[in-house]
This record gives structure tokens, C-alpha cells and sequence, in this order.
């Protein structure tokens, strides 16, 4: 039963969040800052404690909530780490929940990652022939391995090292027993931010939406190809650039702004509730020969982009559909006779809105198309004269390499039919996609040369899909 009811939607792998103070309880911070990131995870969890001397760690499978429902009142220290993840069938195992934990010649050591490191199969290989065991399928693990396996003297420069034969996308938070050391890739591909607790002491997070709770301000982001080290409460966290071959531009993932990120973050300097307004009014005058009735959204992804929408062309936003929030991953499968429309247990239209209506339903993306028609379906079943579907991002016909779940290229509908035929199989009077040009426009405070688009065929950035081809093994996910 379990996919029976998974939205249509690429899904974020992960989210990590550190601290170091010493006026705090971090083990607790963590926790709520894991809480504000669990929508970039929901399958396992973990935090790691250091206090100058011992590690501890706790981690399960399961949201924070419950992996954490005897509370953190054992864990002890000034440091900390600790990391969300979401994966796919198959590598939801316990033994790759992190963060992971080992001890080596420089005593503990703790790492949180959030991305996919594209040549993780080969670098496996070559160690393994050396030797090396490895505990988890997780990428990340190579980089320990690498970096307890380094000659050089200090754990920064040893994380560099081993960063520099690493690709793709990351964001990773690595703890001693005393600092946090953060780094991001070359492209910044990940989101990852600094942030001051106002009791003194520092933060980092995958978004910014976990200061918000645990009493920080967003400071700024960690930049690309930087190292961010953090060892003291009241001292600026030392930066250092690790990459020895920077690339020319960034490619910041657009789809954080379109989909993935919280509304409340702020990534790259871009607010991305205010991102998605734009998407909204980008749509509205890319489709201004549409006259709908009124705009509805796909909740709650859609809502935004559909206030945008409204308040670009003026035509009424309305709440066209209810959801249900309360509906988990299993529940009573309906027998035959009952003739259930799952969708209906999420989403249930609301007839006063939408009868006798030309409705546009702004939703954020369409990766599979198994549930837009099923919405469609509802809203023409409750009255609705006309459904235009407007999609807040141009057609996903290409997979991501760098930490985010797609679905296989084959099962994106738009690798497979043209715009028309999508719009034939869900139902739709029209289908209308914000083009890639109104896209980058709307996350102004980015230059556009410097966002991923690739899963809208505009090409990786880096040579992902080669590197993947080669891959001597499939590749594991954080
Ligand atoms: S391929 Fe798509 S989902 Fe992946 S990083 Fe690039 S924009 Fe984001």
C-alpha cells in the first residue's frame, strides 16, 4: 500500500543541521533544527554529540519525532551534528542513517551529507581494493574513508584532500570532538547556511528556516567550493577554499526555489517564498489569453505560485480544493465495492469554489502525471466547466544526479509525450508550463547562468551523466 498514495513529486534526499555552543543544550537544538528540515527527509534521522572528549550518537528510522521520543537528555556537549534523509526503495536501510561515526588517528569523528557524490562507485572500488571495508552503501563514506586514510597533519586539510577527488553535489557537515568543519561543493549545488545563536555560539543548516527555531540569525551562505570551520563561540568561523579547480559558474539547484526548499528559507540570497510569487506572476502573463473564473492551487506546493498567478492577472485566488493533513503513508486498503479515489482521501474539492467555473489549478510540477488527472477527475466531478493546468517549472524530461530523487527517465511523462498529450491523459482543457527563460527571471536574485536546470534538459553542469555511465557499481544514495 505503501506508494499507492506517494505524490507525483522529485523528491529532496536530505538535510543536515549543526551546532557549536557552549551556552546551549545542542543536542536539543538539533533536534529542532532537524524538525524544521524534515520535509528534506523523512525516512531516518540522527544527531551526534561531542563534548571536546567523548561522541555520542543516536539515529533510527523514522521522522525526528519519533527516532527521538524519549528525548536527547544523554547526549552532552558544546557540539554537534545531525542529518534527515529521505531514500529510495531498497536503500532505506538502518545501517545507512546518519550521521555516520567512526574513530580514527584523530579521534572521533562524525559526518552528515546531503547530495550525491557521482564518482562514489569508482572511488569504492579503488579503496576496496586497498583494503578498505566499508559499513553502509551511503556516498558519503568515501570521504571518511579518504580523509582517515590521508597523510597530511590537520583534519581541514585532510577533509580537502579528500573533497578534491570527489564530484557532484554536497553539502556536508563533518564534527570532531570539538568543531564542526562545513563544506559545499564547487557549484553549490545544495543549500547550506551559517547562522549566530543569540546566546552566542554558531549554527549551520541545509536552509534557514531551522534558525528561525532554535534562536539564530542567517548569517550567510557557505559558498561554493568553500570550508567553513567552526571552533569558538564568540569568533567568526574561519573559511578557507578548498576547491582546486573552481568552475565558472555556480549551479545552484532551481528546483529548492520551485519546489523542494521550506517557504520560510532564504537560500542564496533568495527568499524563496517570494521566488515563487514571481513563478505565479511569470505563468500569469505567459498564459494571459486564458480568462479562468478564478485560481485555485494544488496544496500546498502550488499555493504560492498560485497567489502569484492571481495577483499578476487579478483574477481571484480561491481554495479550490481542502486537503486532508492527517492522511499518513498506510491506511485501510478500500475493497472493490467501495471504488475509492485515493486522491480523494488528500484532496477533496470544494464545489462552492469551483461549480460552473473556469478553473486554473497552479501546481508546482507534474514528474510522472499519476495524480493530475486524478485531481482534474475531482474538480470536473464537483462542477468545474473548464480545468487549465499551469505548472510553476518547465517539463522534468531528465534525471538528477545530484541528490535528488527522480524517477527514472522513462517514467517522466514528459520524456515520453509531448504537451498536448500530457494535457489528453490528465484530463486538462489546457497544460501550460512556465517557460525555462520566465523561470530564471523569477529567481531574480540569482544569475541565471548560475542554476541548475538539467532535469529540464538544459544539460548538466558538470559531466554527472558521463561519470555515471562509467559507474562501475549502481550508485548508493544519502
Ligand atoms: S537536475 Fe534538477 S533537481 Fe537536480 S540539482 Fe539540477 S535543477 Fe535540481
Amino acid at each position: 500500500m505503501g506508494n499507492f498514495f506517494e505524490d507525483d513529486k522529485l523528491h529532496e534526499e536530505c538535510g543536515v543541521f549543526g551546532i557549536y555552543s557552549h551556552n546551549e543544550d545542542v543536542a536539543l537544538n538539533t533536534y529542532w533544527g532537524l524538525f524544521a528540515l524534515q520535509h528534506r527527509g523523512q525516512e531516518s534521522c540522527g544527531i551526534a554529540v561531542a563534548d571536546g572528549q567523548h561522541m555520542k550518537i543516536k539515529k533510527g528510522m523514522g521522522l525526528v519525532t519519533d527516532v527521538f521520543k524519549d528525548g536527547v537528555g544523554e547526549m552532552k556537549g558544546h557540539v554537534a551534528i545531525g542529518h534527515v534523509r529521505y531514500s529510495t526503495t531498497g536503500f532505506n536501510m538502518a545501517f545507512n542513517t546518519q550521521p555516520l561515526k567512526v574513530y580514527f588517528d584523530g579521534g572521533h569523528l562524525a559526518l552528515s551529507h546531503n547530495g550525491s557524490i557521482t564518482n562514489a562507485g569508482a572511488l569504492r572500488k579503488e579503496l576496496a581494493a586497498e583494503g578498505v571495508i566499508f559499513q553502509t552503501t551511503v556516498d558519503a563514506e568515501v570521504v571518511m574513508s579518504m580523509l582517515a586514510r590521508s597523510r597530511k597533519d590537520t583534519v581541514e586539510e585532510r577533509f580537502a584532500e579528500a573533497l578534491n577527488r570527489i564530484k557532484g553535489a554536497f553539502a556536508i557537515l563533518i564534527m570532531t570532538s570539538n568543531k564542526i568543519i562545513a563544506a559545499r561543493d564547487p557549484f553549490g549545488f545544495r543549500p547550506l547556511c551559517i547562522g549566530k545563536m543569540e546566546t552566542g555560539g554558531w549554527c549551520v543548516a541545509s536552509e534557514s528556516c531551522a534558525f528561525d527555531l532554535v534562536g539564530a540569525e542567517l548569517v550567510r551562505d557557505v559558498k561554493p567550493g568553500e570550508m567553513v570551520i567552526i571552533d569558538s563561540d564568540d569568533a567568526e568561523p574561519r573559511s578557507m577554499m578548498w576547491c582546486n579547480d573552481m568552475p565558472q559558474n555556480t549551479a545552484h539547484c532551481i528546483f529548492e526555489y520551485v519546489y523542494f526548499a521550506r517557504n520560510d528559507s532564504k537560500i542564496d540570497n533568495q527568499d524563496v517564498y517570494e521566488a515563487r510569487i514571481q513563478l505565479g506572476r511569470e505563468l500569469a502573463k505567459e498564459t494571459a489569453d486564458l480568462n479562468p473564473d478564478v485560481i485555485i492551487s494544488a496544496p500546498d506546493s502550488g499555493t504560492p505560485a498560485a497567489i502569484g498567478y492571481s495577483l499578476e492577472s487579478g483574477i481571484p485566488f480561491m481554495e479550490g480544493l481542502t486537503k486532508n493533513r492527517y492522511v499518513g503513508r498506510t491506511f485501510i486498503q478500500p475493497t472493490q465495492k467501495q471504488r475509492l479515489n485515493a486522491v480523494r482521501l488528500k484532496l477533496n474539492p470544494v464545489r462552492s469554489v469551483v461549480a460552473g467555473k473556469s478553473v486554473v489549478i497552479v501546481d508546482d510540477s507534474i514528474v510522472r502525471g499519476t495524480t493530475s488527472g486524478k485531481v482534474i477527475k475531482l474538480l470536473k466531478d464537483a462542477g468545474a466547466r473548464e480545468v487549465h493546468v499551469c505548472i510553476s517549472s518547465p517539463p522534468v524530461t531528465d534525471s538528477c544526479y545530484y541528490g535528488i530523487d527522480t524517477s527514472e527517465r522513462k517514467d517522466l511523462i514528459a520524456t515520453r509525450c509531448t504537451i498536448e498529450e500530457i494535457c489528453q491523459f490528465i484530463g486538462a482543457d489546457s497544460l501550460h508550463y512556465v517557460s525555462m527563460e520566465g523561470m530564471k527571471r523569477a529567481i531574480s536574485a540569482i544569475n541565471p547562468n548560475g542554476l541548475c536546470c538539467a532535469c529540464f534538459s538544459a544539460g548538466y553542469p558538470d559531466d554527472a551523466d558521463e561519470v555515471v555511465k562509467k559507474e562501475p557499481t549502481s550508485l548508493a544514495r544519502n
